[in-house]
């Protein structure tokens, strides 16, 4: 019962953290402690707004300082962790691995020896209560033909060194149970959308750069698929495993909407000839390109959702075209939080936005 709880979240400052500490903060018993690096990929308007509210921490400090971790722990005595801080970007890992691997590998590790201690020094109620749930990622499955769906005991055929990172951040989680009993759960996402993601990621950089009237790079022929899931259904499905969820399991949560790149880059274009009907001579569509496609690009990815419909009681519920229509209006009514992210701290390299 999440009810009345210290919950101490990593990556709270990220894309999915940020929306699940919003969802957190509106339950009036949970007080949130949020340990965020701030790293180009957090959102600090996101962080200054939950700095005004009283049931709200924030340790700014890397998951890897496992001393720091210690500290966090045994001050604020939480109820549970909630582990979604990493470096998320597949492009970025292509170009450069470090980061992910000490991120999601060793930060993953220091989490999970921290956690361990302190879930030993817990008794009775508290120490039954305790729960470290671990956020990943479908990608760990690797590729699926057009055929199929991921079920949680699909095999792990990690392609990227994005999705590898990922999948042994999944196996030390897993170790950690069966070896120390650590209680621990670990739920594996589809690809998330919504407002608030940073500009990198394929939703908003179609949506900025068709606004700008600039090209729109599609990888390979744009066939390939992705199953998209409003970030508020992948939050609420993690607040869902946080409290039914069975110690040691896994639990895939995915929106079940199928589509290739192509046909969603159409129906963005197709929103914004709505929404900016009248300001090019053309459709949005004209500026589709196609670009080399990304090495190891996975076919496809999709879920089967059902033992977390049956377990928890969860599925999706956000009808995914009023979602994406949600996502386009939100860029376009918040082009000063983009224009800022391009201006002053925006990096990237692959599919640049400068
Ligand atoms: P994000 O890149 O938007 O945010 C990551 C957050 O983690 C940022 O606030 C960043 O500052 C923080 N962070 C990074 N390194 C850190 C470190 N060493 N110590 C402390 N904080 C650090 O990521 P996201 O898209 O919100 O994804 C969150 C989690 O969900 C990740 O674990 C990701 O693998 C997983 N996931 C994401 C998706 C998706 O579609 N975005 C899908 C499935 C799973």
């Amino acid at each position: 019962n999440l009810d009345t709880t210290n919950l101490l979240v990593t990556g709270g400052g990220g894309f999915i953290g940020s929306a699940l500490v919003e969802m957190l903060l509106a339950r009036p018993g949970v007080r949130v402690l949020n340990l965020d690096k701030v790293t180009y990929a957090a959102n600090p308007e996101a962080l200054k707004r939950f700095a005004r509210e009283p049931n709200y921490g924030f340790a700014r400090g890397d998951i890897c300082d496992r001393p720091l971790v210690e500290r966090l722990l045994a001050e604020f005595r939480p109820q549970g962790l909630i582990h979604l801080a990493a470096e998320s970007h597949v492009d970025r890992s292509i170009d450069d691995a470090a980061g992910f691997l000490q991120t999601n590998i060793m930060g993953t590790h220091a989490l999970l020896e921290a956690s361990l201690a302190y879930w030993r020094g817990l008794a009775g109620s508290e120490k039954e209560a305790f729960r470290f749930l671990h956020v990943s990622t479908d990608e760990v499955y690797g590729s699926l033909g057009p055929r199929g769906l991921f079920r949680e005991d699909s095999p792990y055929l990690p392609n990227s060194p994005y999705s590898a990172s990922k999948a042994s951040s999944d196996l030390l989680v897993r170790a950690w149970q069966r070896t120390y009993g650590l209680p621990t759960i670990t739920c594996h996402a589809s690809n998330n959308y919504g407002p608030r993601q940073f500009p990198e990621k394929l939703i908003p950089l179609m949506i900025i750069k068709a606004q700008n009237g600039e090209a729109l790079p599609v990888y390979g022929k744009g066939d390939n698929v992705r199953d998209w899931m409003h970030v508020s259904d992948h939050a609420r499905g993690l607040l869902m495993a946080m409290e039914r969820g069975q110690i040691g399991q896994t639990y895939n949560l995915g929106g079940g909407v199928e589509l290739n790149n192509l046909e969603l880059v159409q129906r963005i274009c197709r929103m914004l000839d709505q929404e900016l009907a009248g300001s090019r001579r053309g459709p949005h569509e004209e500026l589709i390109t196609f670009v080399p496609d990304r090495p190891g690009h996975d076919q496809r990815y999709a879920l089967d959702i059902g033992k977390a419909r049956a377990e928890l009681g969860w599925s999706p519920q956000v009808e995914f075209d009023q979602g994406l229509a949600d996502t386009v209006r939100w860029y376009l009514d918040n082009r000063a939080w983009w224009e800022r992210i391009q201006k002053e701290r925006y990096d990237g390299v692959r599919l640049g936005l400068a």
